[in-house]
């Protein structure tokens, strides 16, 4: 863990010298090298399996969803069947919104992945899908969500039952009820991460909510139908970072497994963050470059959530990773 930890230190203006020298200005091809010299010190990855032994049971700030019940979509085709596209809803400004430990997050789409980039102990879903969020910092937040064949889902049919084809194609749907998105029952898993796609840049908050969305065979069958290799991500390592959860009876409960865990999450997640402006004093983590840190009134339970929070690359990056990330390539 300590070399892990000082290695990890030494890497931080690396990655970082990586997003301000090469990616403003980076050409296609460019831009691929850098992503892989990227990827290759980059810790803090998604999707991730979600496993037992790497979570512990916290009581999590709520979520309060604002959603609209007859917002208008643009649902279009990003580029089927290239593995790294979807299918994407584009929400109009102020249809969604999202609050929980003081910060407001905006929603801007949401799209789908066949079969799921999360596993939930080692197994994967039908699909997966991605609401992506964004701050009035440009801070990125995805909340997702499993899919799972089952009954026949009318309030997403409008979408599913005209599966834009090409990148030329744009389904209009007059109004849609955001709230058929979400579960009645809001327990989750909670981790930073990264961008599923390129530049697969690091800092997106994910929230995997533990309730499953249906959809019929059918229904399914026809996104399959348009990425027939799949548009998934493959589990990356979680490199120390700990995955909260409120979902009871899920985490492991092993005082000694915790404990080890809580030492992880303190010792992985430092180098991950702006480590000149974050402190760790008996519990307490301020960071003036963080505002999501800096509004929010840190609940002692909510201590491991801002641990978590705190695998956060500069604010001049993901400035930039949310631009491209809501109106380009994030999927
Ligand atoms: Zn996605």
């Amino acid at each position: 863990m300590k070399m892990s930890f000082l290695r990890s230190l030494q890497l931080v203006p690396i990655v970082s010298a990586f997003f301000l020298l090469a990616l403003p200005d980076a050409k296609a091809e460019k831009g691929q090298d850098s992503i892989a010299a990227m990827l290759a010190v980059m810790e803090s990855q998604s999707p991730v399996d979600i496993r037992s032994e790497n979570a512990v049971f916290q009581k999590l700030p709520a979520l309060k969803f604002d959603f609209s019940s007859g917002t208008p979509l643009s649902v279009i085709n990003n580029g089927s069947p290239d593995e790294e596209k979807t299918i994407r809803a584009n929400v109009p400004l102020d249809a969604g919104s999202l609050k929980f430990s003081g910060n407001k997050w905006d929603l801007a789409q949401f799209h789908f992945h066949a079969p799921s980039e999360h596993l939930l102990n080692g197994h994967a879903s039908d699909m997966e899908m991605h609401l992506v969020f964004s701050d009035s910092q440009d801070h990125l937040l995805v909340v997702s969500r499993w899919i799972e064949e089952g009954a026949f889902n009318s309030a997403l049919d409008p979408i599913f039952s005209h599966l834009p084809q090409t990148t030329t194609e744009q389904l209009d749907i007059a109004s849609f009820n955001l709230n058929t998105l979400l579960p009645g029952n809001l327990e989750s898993f909670r981790y930073t991460g990264s961008l599923t796609t390129p530049p697969f840049t690091e800092g997106v908050n994910w929230i995997q909510l533990a309730q499953p969305l249906n959809l019929s065979g059918g229904q399914i069958d026809a996104f399959n139908a348009l990425f027939p290799d799949g548009n998934t991500r493959e589990a990356q390592p979680l490199n120390g970072r700990v995955i909260l959860t409120d979902v009871p009876g899920f985490a492991t409960t092993d005082p000694a497994l915790e404990a080890d865990l809580l030492l992880q999450a303190e010792l992985g997640l430092i180098p991950h963050g702006d480590a000149h402006e974050i402190q760790l004093l008996d519990g307490k983590v301020m960071s003036a470059s963080e505002p999501m840190l800096v509004t929010a009134v840190p609940e002692p339970e909510s201590y491991l959530m801002l641990l978590a929070g705190l695998g956060l690359m500069g604010f001049i990056v993901r400035r930039r990773v949310a631009k491209e990330g809501l109106t380009g390539s994030f999927a």
